[in-house]
């Protein structure tokens, strides 16, 4: 056969990077819309798009989380912050889309319109079942929306007053689909459910309909909320943090250590996976196979792969230790297999490109700080330099994240002297997450046709099988794959 497998590719004394080698086409039999991108986040979860952005303060709070789970993928929210700011940050993911709303927020007939503004400033929703005793589980009276409020001035009016009390209302026990129907038809916003004596159990909300139908490879839990992911610290002090982490809805817990091997670590994810059967866990990062055996023994449920390769890391010039990132997925992803867990391939992801090879070395999902970074649904504010629209993007490692707390990633907490890992700087605007996000799938979706598989299980056989061949690339071969030989060309947006 012509050129390698990966396995004779990477066995050999050299760790290879994504640009040092390439993937040789396929034979196409179908159209890039037939791709089906659909992947294993960790044993248990399945997302439609194999996208995760990185908990980094610069990368993901609940917006970013949102929006990549709006679209098949998912955001893990960085905990550089309070536990009450991160497990906010959950709740708000959690409460974005829903099929019933179990506990949705009830007022009583002696609040009065301030409350519903404040709670709708806080929240964003304003459509409040009122009961009796204010309470969920109380006689319902009636419900105040937008409508019943936006032209009234006199903001202390009860809202007894002002509420709507003929009510379209469906019985408890009723199935989703069911009640979405009388939703639909209905042509109100709200429906509440109620018991047979009347009292509020759940709400349902029309918009959450829409969201459905325009989102459709959401990622979501069985409740139809969206799936959130949520990063911890191996400290002892993060239990506290997981407990509110669980009770906000989390999903997934990333056990986020930079060098992922240690007796913290093993203890952390036993500890998890023993207190709270139903989270899943990703271990990491790691990237040699001993490494891996001690996190699966421990039961993660995934690891992350990657020692050096972010844009914004120092570790590997500094420390001397980690991989070269490609090898690293190849190596870790062969072992993992073994036990049926999907590894996430994170870190030094620049291009679409860089995505497929990832998937192709047998990542079932790529986590990216860089990429996401530029996006409006990032952390914080664009600025200019030079006349450039940018974002600020900082490593976690990074002399200002350090300062800021970031230090636990990296066992360094409690040391005084505390050694750089990672540099603080801008990345360049790169608009919605709602443009680039399905620019990247679209883009994938060619790449996985120019490789001549459908789907993310025929790639993985094709590579274990030895099917899908590779080839280094030479310093000139790298330069001839680029673009050259132009007097001025203009960069696209996205590569
Ligand atoms: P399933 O995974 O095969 O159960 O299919 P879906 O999750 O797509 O949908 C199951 C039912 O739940 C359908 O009637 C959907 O319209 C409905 N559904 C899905 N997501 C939501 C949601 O976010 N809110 C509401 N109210 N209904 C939803
Ligand atoms: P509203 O008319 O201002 O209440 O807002 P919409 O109906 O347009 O949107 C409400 C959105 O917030 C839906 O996606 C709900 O699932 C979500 N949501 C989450 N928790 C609650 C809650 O306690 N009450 C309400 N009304 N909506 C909630
Ligand atoms: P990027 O996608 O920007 O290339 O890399 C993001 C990844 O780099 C993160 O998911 C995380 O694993 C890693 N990372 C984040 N901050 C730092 C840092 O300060 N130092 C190092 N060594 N790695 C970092």
């Amino acid at each position: 056969m012509d050129a390698f497998s990966a396995e004779e590719l990477f066995t050999k004394e050299n760790g290879w990077a994504y640009n040092d080698f390439i993937i040789l086409p396929g034979f196409i039999d179908f159209s890039p819309d037939d791709v089906n991108l659909e992947s294993s986040l960790t044993r248990n979860i399945r997302i439609k798009n194999p996208l995760v952005s990185s908990p980094m303060d610069t990368v993901t709070e609940s917006k970013m989380a949102i929006g990549l789970a709006l679209q098949g993928g998912i955001g893990i929210i960085h905990y550089n912050n309070s536990i009450e700011e991160q497990a906010g940050e959950v709740r708000k993911v959690k409460r974005f889309e829903n099929g019933f709303i179990n506990d949705p927020i009830v007022l009583s007939p002696g609040h009065t319109i301030h409350d519903i503004d404040e709670i709708k400033a806080r929240h964003g929703f304003s459509g409040i079942p009122i009961t009796e005793t204010g309470k969920l589980g109380s006689l319902l009276l009636g419900i105040v929306t937008n409508r019943d409020v936006d032209f009234e001035t006199d903001r202390s009016k009860k809202l007894g007053d002002v509420m709507t009390t003929d009510l379209v209302t469906a019985k408890k026990g009723i199935s989703l689909n069911e009640a979405n129907q009388i939703l639909k038809n209905s042509k109100k916003g709200k429906l509440p459910i109620v018991d047979e004596k009347g009292k509020l159990v759940a709400l349902m909300s029309r918009k959450d309909l829409l969201k459905n139908r325009e989102y459709p490879l959401a990622s979501k839990d069985p409740r139809k909320q969206l799936m959130a992911g949520a990063a911890i610290s191996t400290r002892e002090e993060s239990k506290e943090r997981l407990a509110a982490l669980v009770e906000a809805g989390v999903d997934v817990i990333v056990v986020d250590a930079a060098q992922g091997n240690s007796v913290f670590q093993v203890e952390m994810i036993k500890y998890i996976k023993k207190k709270y059967r139903d989270i899943e866990v990703i271990g990491g990062n790691v990237v040699t196979e001993e490494q891996c055996e001690n996190l699966v023994k421990a039961g993660a449920d995934a690891l992350r792969i990657g020692m050096g390769p972010g844009s914004i890391c120092t570790t590997q010039t500094t420390m001397s230790v980690g991989r070269a990132q490609a090898t690293a997925v190849y190596r870790t992803a062969k072992y993992a297999r073994k036990h049926s867990i999907p590894v996430i391939a994170d870190g030094g992801i620049s291009t679409i490109g860089h995505i497929a090879k990832a998937l192709a070395l047998g990542a079932s999902a790529v986590m990216m700080g860089s990429m996401f970074a530029g996006t409006n649904e990032a952390p914080g504010e664009y600025f200019y330099e030079n006349g450039v629209r940018l974002k600020k993007y900082r490593g976690m490692a990074s002399q200002e994240a350090l300062e800021a707390g970031g230090a636990k990633r990296y066992f360094a907490e409690d040391t005084k002297i505390k050694v750089v890992q990672g540099v603080s700087g801008a990345v360049l605007d790169k608009g919605s997450l709602f443009e680039f996000v399905p620019y990247l799938i679209q883009g994938l979706k060619h790449s996985f046709q120019d490789m001549g598989t459908k789907d993310m299980k025929v790639l993985h056989e094709n590579l274990y099988a030895g099917k899908l061949r590779f080839e280094l690339r030479s310093l000139s071969a790298q330069l001839e794959g680029g673009v050259h030989d132009m007097y001025s060309y203009k960069e696209p947006k996205y590569m």
